[in-house]
């Protein structure tokens, strides 16, 4: 993933410069009493006067520290300090400097105020942060070539006011000719058409926000942010401007992207964006300099709905030929193309009609007297259809061409009219077909000819049919025709009109004709292989009708609950069903099937949440051009990372991609072609169920408590029809909103496969890590994970509800829970809890897996409970049922055993009142015997389920005890 690209300008802000002090530096020299370090002026390359420090021990012994004053950093996080210094080498000292080395230690102090003084901070690492032991290149010998050294060295990241910068000789002797201290920044830029002002870096990465240049804007300005990049701590840009800026209508990018210039004219440009401007199209033209559009040549239009690219055009000339047929009291017009187009493909036609009394005389409009097929206007073939005129009567018939611009033009359409006059005489009537002869293929028919008046007969057209079919239509200049090609022993229906100068007449009624039948007797040895095919085929159907049961009986016997989760999928029946994303032989082709890429530039982060698997979790904002702006929670996959965990981390986003059901956390996309990747899903406002329920701890009713498993108990309902098994279903993996829905999350598989994670809820077992409190002993003991073992969990899961969040099985060791199930051990009802839930938990943990209930019975239990909420009064009393270790273990410690009202209210995890307790004066269970509400609200116990809590164990204690004097305390 290549997604920094490097400005190579930088600029810098000098803080300090000790070439340019003037006067004394007066840094502080340690130790005081016996100052080595001297400043001195000395002159510098270029034999200008400076201040310098010099050292040069009398003797070897002790640390010698020198200190400037306080540096402001001014907004900087990482600064760079330049050093200029000569060293000698250790050999040209007395021989008692043994312990003379030829570097020295640079430091560092950070402050908020100048707080330094000749004792404080100690003189040591830490308080100081040391930056690096420094080693001289040249060192000075007598006779030797005088030359001096240049570091530049990095300073951490720093967060007060200023810092100090501290100097720690080794033993040898060396002048410190000058220190600069300066940052670096990231200059103004312009890139991409949008220019960013100068930036200093003070974080990692600083982002800075910038704007669109002159003649530049966001498409779509109203609904984006504003550009924005970031200014690496090293003075440099990284990446690309955030969203991108175009060039206005009329505009086009120029010199490398940094301005936007205005189109020359004659040239135009329609749209924003990274197009350049372009010559005016045909029969346009642009005057002005900065033109969006190009302003049409007179007589020449644009339709509304032509694009600014188009050529100008004009209507089109008049269609040609008009062709006629009277028939009857109807007319068929047909005409040909006009010769000239105007340039345009939309051309369609348009038909009026006038009607003129005698001939000669005056013409009206025919309205809607006479109708037209397919249409009067609008009309894209040639040729209508006009019904409804008067016999004897002379029409003008006016053909229009149009097209999308003749509107515009403001003149008539060009037109191509044509007379007509309708026949005087009724149309012919025939009557009276007979047959003449009838064979097994053909029928000769005849008819007797009309009698007429004006016109002579011009022939005569005839139809016929099997019963029910389409007509088949023959001409004939006689009184008669033979029908050929007929089917045997068929009776077909036959209709006759004749055609005169005035049109046709009306068909003559229907009359029936048979064709013979064969007598030859191979039809009934046709009938006879026509039975047996017929019943062949039915006893085909039968076999492949009782295949297809048998096959479907069997898949239904198979325990779709069973299966394994990895074990693959079924298809058929209609049902959906997971596709394990690693069966993929390229997993990636998962993540593109089931995951939609979103573009980075629609999404906000706003501030990190939780940290994942890979890396920080954050919420932030998808804007999705055309759709409302969203919470969302985006995984990131921390730099650094190997192909395997990119995979494995967006196999989750392929899985989670597959599902859609209101209590499974919903994934909006990914983000994979920009750094870092991303998982992006809905956002749950209240994070995960456990903690959640820690934090208002006695504060749900029973009811809203199995609400919230009821949508957990539908969200696994629905991955197990779909035959995926979660395998770590938790409260922890369970995420709320801020409606209290719960939906199940996290189908990661990594942190199964991760041998090396060190997550202590999850206990290396035989090929992978397996949350040893939450699953079922088949899977701990042979990883047999089904839908079933998901349900075990789906107990727990009820336990850690309703008891607010509590550790399953509480501080017992994993071996010691495992042995406890192995000796059916369970764990007891959470305080308050009805014991028709306890009952359900107990159901869950049936060691055999098939007696254990489906996801689908758990979700019609609790919807008959929810309806019914009376049932969930009826709590276990104390001591209550089945009698073994576990199940008698409250959690907390017998309250016998407490010392101290503080050891109580530990017990109870009510620790958090114990100094209002006090100081109220219950220190004694005498005292505690005779507390009252009111005396639970002046101490500060205001939430009812707490108030409940502690009123409850004082009961127990009273019920256990009999007498208040038998506590301990
Ligand atoms: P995960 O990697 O899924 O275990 O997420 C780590 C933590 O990030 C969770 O425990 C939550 O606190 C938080 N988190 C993850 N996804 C979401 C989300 N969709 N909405 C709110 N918080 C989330």
């Amino acid at each position: 993933c290549v997604c920094v690209c490097v400005c190579m300008c930088l600029s810098f802000k000098i803080l300090m410069n000790t070439k340019l002090e003037t006067s004394d530096l007066k840094w502080t020299v340690y130790p005081r009493n016996k100052p080595e370090w001297e400043e001195m002026s000395g002159l510098d390359e270029e034999n200008n006067s400076v201040r310098t420090y010099q050292f040069c021990p009398t003797d070897s012994s002790g640390s010698h520290w020198l200190r400037s004053t306080l540096i402001e950093r001014r907004g900087a996080s990482q600064v760079y300090v330049e050093l200029r210094f000569t060293m000698m080498e250790c050999s040209s000292l007395p021989t008692q400097h043994r312990t003379c080395k030829e570097t020295f230690n640079l430091f560092y102090y950070q402050a908020d105020t100048d707080e330094a003084t000749a004792t404080y901070p100690p003189w040591m690492e830490n308080p100081y942060v040391k930056v690096d032991t420094v080693a001289a290149d040249f060192l000075l010998r007598k006779g030797g070539e005088r030359k001096f050294n240049v570091k530049i060295l990095r300073l951490g990241t720093l967060n007060k006011r200023g810092f100090y910068l501290a100097f720690q000789a080794q033993g040898a002797c060396m002048a410190l000719l000058s220190v600069r201290v300066f940052f670096k920044k990231c200059p103004a830029l312009t890139r991409a058409l949008s220019s960013f002002p100068e930036t200093v870096p003070r974080s990692l990465v600083q982002e800075a926000q910038g704007e669109c240049v002159a003649n530049a804007a966001q498409p779509g300005q109203r609904t984006q942010p504003p550009p924005r990049m970031f200014c690496g701590e090293d003075g440099q840009w990284v990446g690309q401007p955030s969203t991108a800026c175009a060039c206005l209508p009329g505009y086009e990018p120029a010199d490398n992207n940094v301005r936007c210039r205005e189109c020359p004219s004659g040239q135009f440009k329609s749209g924003e964006g990274s197009g350049l401007c372009s010559p005016c199209p045909a029969h346009s033209q642009a005057v002005s300099a900065g033109t969006s559009s190009c302003l049409c040549h007179p007589g020449y239009y644009r339709a509304e709905s032509d694009a600014p690219t188009t050529a100008c055009t004009t209507p089109p000339s008049a269609p040609r030929s008009i062709v006629t047929q009277i028939n009857d009291t109807s007319v068929t017009l047909e005409w040909s193309e006009p010769l000239d187009n105007g340039g345009r493909r939309d051309l369609s036609y348009g038909v009026q009609c006038q009607r003129c009394g005698v001939p000669g005389g005056r013409c009206t409009s025919c309205g809607d007297r006479v109708s037209y097929r397919p249409a009067q206007h609008g009309l894209t073939t040639r040729r209508v259809v006009v019904w409804g005129l008067l016999p004897h009567t002379t029409y003008i018939f006016l053909v229009q061409a149009l097209n999308g611009v003749s509107q515009l033009s403001g003149r008539e359409p060009s037109s191509e009219s044509v007379n007509i006059t309708t026949s005087r005489d009724v149309p012919v009537l025939v009557s009276g077909i007979m047959s003449d002869r009838a064979t097994e293929s053909s029928l000769t028919l005849r008819w007797p000819v009309p009698k007429q008046s004006h016109y002579t007969i011009l022939h005569y057209q005839l139809r016929y049919c099997e019963k029910e079919d389409a007509w088949h239509y023959k001409e004939s200049d006689s009184a008669q025709v033979v029908l050929t090609d007929l089917r045997r022993s068929t009776q077909y229906e036959v209709q006759v009109r004749a055609r005169t100068m005035a049109g046709y007449g009306n068909f003559s009624p229907a009359m029936s004709f048979h064709t013979l039948p064969n007598d030859d007797g191979s039809h009934s040895q046709l009938l006879v292989t026509g039975v047996l095919v017929a019943m062949g085929l039915l006893l085909l159907i039968t076999v492949i009708v009782i295949a297809i049961f048998c096959i479907r009986k069997h898949s239904r016997m198979k325990d779709p609950e069973l299966s394994d989760k990895n074990g693959q999928y079924l298809m058929g029946q209609g049902i959906k069903v997971y596709i394990d994303p690693f069966t993929y032989e390229d997993p990636n082709e998962a993540v593109r099937e089931f995951a939609k890429e979103i573009d980075v530039s629609f999404v906000k982060i706003e501030e990190v949440i939780g940290a994942g698997e890979f890396g920080e979790v954050c919420r932030g904002r998808l804007k999705v051009p055309g759709k409302k702006e969203n919470y969302v929670a985006i995984k990131t996959l921390k730099g650094g990372y190997t192909e395997k965990q990119r995979r494995d981390f967006l196999s989750e986003a392929s899985i989670m991609g597959q599902f859609q059901h209101p209590n499974i956390i919903h994934l909006e996309g990914i983000i994979t072609a920009s750094c870092p990747v991303m998982i992006i899903t809905e956002y749950m406002e209240n994070g995960a169920l456990d903690s959640f329920l820690r934090q208002n701890d006695g504060q749900f009713t029973p009811i809203q408590l199995v609400g919230m498993l009821r949508g957990i108990a539908s969200g696994m309902k629905y991955l197990s029809e779909m035959s995926y098994v979660h395998r770590d279903l938790a409260a922890r993996n369970i995420l709320v909103n801020s409606n209290l829905v719960c939906k199940v999350s996290d189908f990661g598989l990594s942190r199964f496969l991760q041998e090396n994670s060190s997550d202590p809820t999850y206990t290396s077992s035989l090929g992978g890590k397996i949350p040893i409190r939450w699953t079922a002993p088949e899977a701990i003991a042979f990883r047999k994970f089904t839908s079933a073992s998901d349900v075990w969990s789906y107990g727990i899961v009820m336990w850690e509800v309703m008891s607010f969040g509590e550790r399953p099985y509480w501080d017992m060791s994993n071996q010691d829970v495992i042995n406890a199930i192995e000796q059916d051990y369970r764990l007891p009802p959470p305080p308050d809890c009805p014991t028709f839930l306890h009952q359900l938990m107990l159901d869950c943990w049936q060691k055999d897996r098939a007696a254990r209930p489906r996801f689908a019975a758990i979700v019609s239990a609790l919807d008959k409970l929810i309806r019914n909420p009376a049932s969930l009064k009826i709590v276990a009393q104390d001591g209550a049922g089945p009698s073994h270790p576990l199940l008698d273990q409250r959690g907390p410690p017998p309250l016998s055993a407490c010392n101290s009202v503080g050891e109580w209210l530990r017990a109870i995890k009510m620790e958090r009142y114990e100094e209002g307790f006090l100081q109220a004066g219950f220190t004694s269970f005498q005292m505690l015997s005779q507390i009252s509400t009111e005396d639970l609200l002046r101490i500060g116990v205001t939430l009812a389920g707490h108030q409940k809590k502690i009123l409850s164990s004082l009961q127990v204690i009273r019920v256990h005890n009999g007498s208040p004097g038998t506590m301990r305390f």
